[in-house]
């Protein structure tokens, strides 16, 4: 099999050729057909988080070097271990796979959150990933049909698609007993969660961006108003659209401006969730939490039901497409550099 590795953390993917695995007890082999590029991708191959205030998170220990990217993977099953029976895993099939996986024994992977494990063996994280040939997956129950669906989207539900309805799960909740949704960031995700809103929540949102050229963007995936955070106005306009505050707010940036922004548009009782990874560290005043009533919550992608869920969704017709571009596998190291100079709009799906 051939692989796209980090060997060294900011420096180009490596073309790596080794033995393709033979699956052993419940494993199956996948060849890969396609793999998307998440923005988490770029951390990952620097090998850091910024935190602001000059802080980094170190991801290299737990990453592992060489590893192999990409955990947005579909691909052709090719064989299965000897403890897997016979519908569970059929050679020639297609399949999405579940990439946050866990170390199955502990408290949280026991209730199901295996994506929040401490000892995380993810795809394209912990363990090599699909910027590969071939993707070895530890158990059958990882892989999803998509039938009726475009290959290279799906591939985008594992990471992008679920990290969206995963914030919005979390927001429907807040908007339960009625009020408005307010979303954060129009760009790749975030685009995700306006387009699949309505279908999760029951309301169209109201986006908040910076970036004007994609406000047509926004209200063409469903937004029933866009807002400019950086106008000085832009708070007074939402609270008057809003009729006191919104009940959830997802922040799909995840920065320090988004993230007071997103906190100031909660009505009493609202729910900020925040999505984004693009670093930095904000100040709130304390006694605000108790006088909203608030609850700030963070949302990381979204567990194996989570996943279930929303691929019965995309299935059933109710999550629009998102703009796909595919790219041949060894352009990856492009790919990447692109993205993380922010020239990509939408998602690029990689393959062999
Ligand atoms: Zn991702
Ligand atoms: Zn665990």
């Amino acid at each position: 099999m051939d692989s796209y590795r980090v060997t060294t953390f900011g420096a180009p993917l490596t073309l790596q050729a080794e033995p393709t695995p033979v699956p052993k007890g419940r494993e199956v082999l996948i060849r890969t057909t396609g793999c998307g590029v998440c923005h988490s991708d770029v951390h990952l191959h620097e090998g850091s988080f910024d935190l602001g205030g000059g802080r980094k998170v170190d991801m290299g220990r737990s990453i592992g070097l060489p590893r192999t990217l990409g955990h947005e993977i579909v691909g052709e099953i090719v064989a299965a271990g000897e403890n897997v029976a016979a519908g569970e895993a059929t050679a020639g099939t297609r399949r999405v796979v579940f990439p946050w996986i866990g170390c199955g024994e502990c408290a949280l992977c026991t209730s199901g959150d295996e994506h929040l494990c401490n000892q995380p063996w993810a795809l394209g994280v912990n363990r090599d990933g699909g910027y590969a040939s071939h993707v070895l997956v530890p158990d059958p129950k990882y892989l999803f049909p998509f039938d009726g669906l475009d290959e290279a989207l799906a591939c985008t539900y594992a990471c992008s698609g679920l990290t969206a309805y995963g914030a919005l799960k979390k927001a429907r909740e807040a908007v339960r007993a009625g009020g408005d949704l307010v979303i954060i960031g129009a760009g790749g995700v975030g685009l995700s969660g306006v387009r699949m809103a309505e279908a999760v929540t029951g309301i169209k949102p109201i986006v908040a961006d910076i970036d004007r050229s994609k406000w047509t963007a926004a209200r063409d995936a469903g937004a029933k108003d866009v807002v400019d955070p950086s106008d000085p106005e832009a708070a007074k306009a939402l609270y008057r659209m809003t009729a006191g505050g919104a009940a959830a707010v997802i922040d799909f940036v995840g920065a320090a401006a988004s993230f007071t922004f997103g906190f100031n548009a909660l009505r009493k009782s609202g729910r900020l969730i925040v999505v984004g990874l693009f670093g930095g560290s904000a100040s709130l005043p304390v006694p605000m939490l108790p006088l909203k009533n608030a609850t700030v919550m963070g949302s990381y992608v979204g567990n194996l039901d989570d996943m279930r869920e929303l691929m019965a969704l995309a299935q059933s017709g109710k999550v629009p497409g998102l703009p796909i571009a595919t790219r041949k596998l060894s352009d990856a190291n492009e790919v990447l550099s692109s993205l993380a100079a922010g020239k990509i709009v939408g998602r690029v799906v990689l393959t062999p």
